[in-house]
């Protein structure tokens, strides 16, 4: 892992640099994040790093042996614990068991959370945890002599999944290192962390990812446009997990926003026909994409509202959502919009209610063709 395929995390990068550079080395480091943020990718990074023999300035070399080991995610100095789904039958009761599924997954994943690797391990329901089992090998693995490394690296995903058992014997190992030895630990819930384990390692908070360098990523990384780049950026809150959730779900939004350009038409010209044909075509979606539809109706009924005071930095739109609000937000005012916004949040009402999906949206149509001549 390097630090460039990190996205933005400027500051923190400069930190861990530092660090290796000056050779103040914390022996134990608590890595925390909310999620989607690069916490892990920057700890193996890091990692990496403080090992590569002909590092520069801003990273790895990606030549060295080390770095050439690291690569692989098959440095024998480079040891991983993380959670897991324990298979008895399927021998697979230690992290060291899902190896290959794990260093398969990290070169695919440089951002994930739980449930993608749950679902690479195809837990099904099961819970993930770091069993007691564990601990032996943490022992045996840092009683070793380092191969070859300057640094031995213990990299504990999600410490809050320690047993008891496991999460004392990393603190015993923590209270008394080894030499040249450091434990990077990264976790989403560093209260769930054993307060003793808290206490003695150094905290780094990685921060939620800057808009302008998730908007940066994902205009190189997927090809957005600017636009749709800012706006994505600014839905996913500085956690690229749910920037790629966005995009992925643009499909569903495209769809969206050609039926509420549907509903608003057949309204103003009367086009009871129309409407009635809707309401077919909507109640056949399916009712989780019928609620999330409403939802989005009444989101880009409040952005038309909106967009017609002029304020470009209070408005979330898409390229084609702004294209139509041009014609459309004269037809959203103060003497209509709330009752707008009632009537569709009615209507996502009904259909959590079971109330016939045929009638929901035509009841609808109806409503709105009296609202939109306002
Ligand atoms: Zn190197």
């Amino acid at each position: 892992m390097y630090f460039r395929d990190i996205i933005g995390q400027e500051a923190i990068k400069r930190h861990l640099i530092e660090s290796a550079r000056s050779g103040v080395v914390p022996h134990a480091q608590l890595f925390t994040e909310r999620g989607g943020t690069g916490s892990f990718a920057l700890a193996l990074a890091y990692a990496q790093y403080l090992n590569c023999t002909e590092r520069s300035e801003t990273d790895a070399c990606g030549h060295c042996p080390s770095c050439l080991k690291y690569d692989a995610l098959a440095h024998p100095d480079l040891h991983f614990v993380f959670p897991i789904v324990a298979k008895k039958e399927r021998k697979k009761e230690i992290c060291d068991d899902y190896l290959p599924e794990w260093r398969a997954f990290l070169q695919e994943h440089t951002y994930f959370g739980l449930d993608e690797w749950l679902d690479a391990m195809e837990a099904g329901n099961s819970q993930a945890l770091i069993y007691s089992k564990e601990s032996d090998e943490i022992v045996h693995k840092l009683s070793l002599k380092i191969y070859e490394a300057e640094y031995r690296v213990l990299l504990v995903w999600m410490p809050e999944k320690l047993h008891p058992t496991c999460a004392n014997k990393l603190l015993k190992v923590i209270e008394e290192p080894p030499a040249k030895t450091v434990i990077l630990m990264v976790s989403e819930t560093p209260d769930m962390v054993l307060g003793t384990i808290q206490s003695r390692a150094q905290r780094l908070n990685i921060p939620a990812i800057l808009p302008e360098d998730m908007a940066h990523a994902l205009e190189t990384r997927f090809g957005l446009v600017p636009e749709d780049a800012k706006y994505v950026a600014h839905l996913a809150n500085g956690n690229f997990l749910k920037a790629v959730e966005a995009i992925s779900v643009n499909e569903e939004t495209q769809f969206f926003l050609e039926q509420f350009k549907q509903i608003m038409r057949n309204s103003w010209a009367r086009n009871v026909k129309a409407m009635k044909e809707q309401a077919d075509l909507l109640a056949s979606i399916g009712r989780e994409k019928q609620k999330n539809f409403l939802a989005y109706c009444q989101r880009l009924v409040r952005e038309n509202f909106v967009y017609r005071f002029q304020a470009p930095e209070l408005n979330y739109m898409n390229r084609d959502e702004a294209t139509f609000a041009i014609r459309f937000s004269p037809f959203v005012n103060e003497r209509n919009v709330f009752d707008l916004m009632e009537e569709l949040d009615k209507a996502e009402q009904h259909i959590t209610q079971n109330v016939n999906p045929k009638m929901v949206f035509f009841d609808l149509a109806l409503k709105i063709t009296v609202l939109i001549k306002r």
